[in-house]
């Protein structure tokens, strides 16, 4: 009887430490929609997980541990780099109903994709998912060659409850993110090789005017220089830690 009550207390003190874990990883942020509260979770690097309507979403889930995280009803793959796509991270998320949205470069590694074309729009149930074009207009490994090639990944807008929602993936200051228009939350990436300067990622933020960024894959970027370019611009920027994991 004794030894009993000892395990269900170990059990309960367990149970309580994963969820203090889950939270240092990067605190929970809550958006108010039509359709309810939008909880968005910054997981590690490029990854981040919503949950809204009693659904969970998964975007780029490949860095960081997912052990002890809800199976996700959707995952969105921007890229094939080892940074987004993780086969055995999506392995690990993935319940029977699980839909996997992907370009179709990440289609060829992951089986049962859904693939989105850039400019591509799809909804799943309540979620409206349209892929925009994520790419190097300069950058790349050699002469001639970029690390990002136009129409091989995705970056997503994402609308729930009216609160539209861009992830950008891996991409430099493009005209089509330069383009969009009504953004409530925009997760941008700084970086170099791979991406962009904190600068240019200020100038990009500020042609589209969301009302919320979030700088992420942001990997040795100065954050204080983009946060000082978007002084005055009425975009409020949010840091959040994507490296606590
Ligand atoms: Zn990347």
């Amino acid at each position: 009887m004794q030894y009993n009550v000892c395990m269900k207390i170990a059990h309960i003190l367990c149970a309580l430490s994963l969820a203090i874990a889950a939270r240092a990883a990067g605190k929970p942020e809550e958006f108010k929609t039509s359709a309810g509260t939008l909880t968005m979770t910054p997981i590690q690097h490029a990854g981040l997980m919503l949950q809204a309507g009693g659904q969970v979403v998964q975007i780029d889930p490949a860095q960081g541990s997912y052990d002890g995280f809800p199976a996700a009803d959707l995952i969105l793959i921007t890229d094939i780099h080892g940074d987004h796509l993780s086969a055995p991270t999506i392995a690990k998320l993935k319940k029977a109903s699980t839909v996997i949205v992907a370009p179709e470069a990440v289609a060829k590694s992951v089986t049962g994709t859904t693939i989105l074309k850039n400019g591509d729009t799809k909804s799943f149930g309540a979620w409206s998912i349209e892929a925009i074009p994520m790419y190097n207009l300069t950058r790349g490994p050699s002469a001639g060659q970029l690390y990002h090639d136009k129409g091989r990944g995705n970056g997503y807008v994402i609308t729930y409850g009216g609160l539209r929602m861009y992830v950008a993936g891996d991409t430099e200051n493009i005209p089509e993110m330069r383009a969009l228009k009504n953004i409530d939350v925009a997760f941008i990436p700084m970086n170099l090789p791979y991406t962009m300067t904190p600068e240019e990622a200020a100038a990009a933020v500020k042609a589209f005017k969301p009302k919320i960024v979030y700088p992420y894959h942001y990997m040795g970027s100065d954050l204080k220089v983009f946060e000082t370019a978007l002084n005055g611009s009425g975009i409020e920027v949010r840091f959040r830690d994507w490296y606590a994991r």
